[in-house]
């Protein structure tokens, strides 16, 4: 098995669809259907600085990253 250190975030339920983590890394996250923000198939983990800002922005600390 290989193993990497590359952290991959999610979105929870508590989500108030604001747009901000798309405003500041729109190449990870994105809305739905329903303004519900998701984190995009194959996202690029080179973007982790502006995942952590993202995260930093959220208003509703929704944005965590998998353990
Ligand atoms: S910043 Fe937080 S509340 Fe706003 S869309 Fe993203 S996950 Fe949802």
């Amino acid at each position: 098995m290989i193993e990497t250190n590359v952290k991959i975030p999610y979105v929870n339920e508590n989500c108030i669809w604001c747009s901000a983590c798309v405003a500041i890394c729109g190449e990870v996250f994105d809305l739905d259907d329903e303004w519900k923000a998701f984190v995009k198939d194959g996202m690029d983990s080179s973007n982790s600085d502006w995942i952590d800002d993202a995260i930093m922005a959220c208003p509703v600390n929704a944005i965590h990253y998998k353990k």
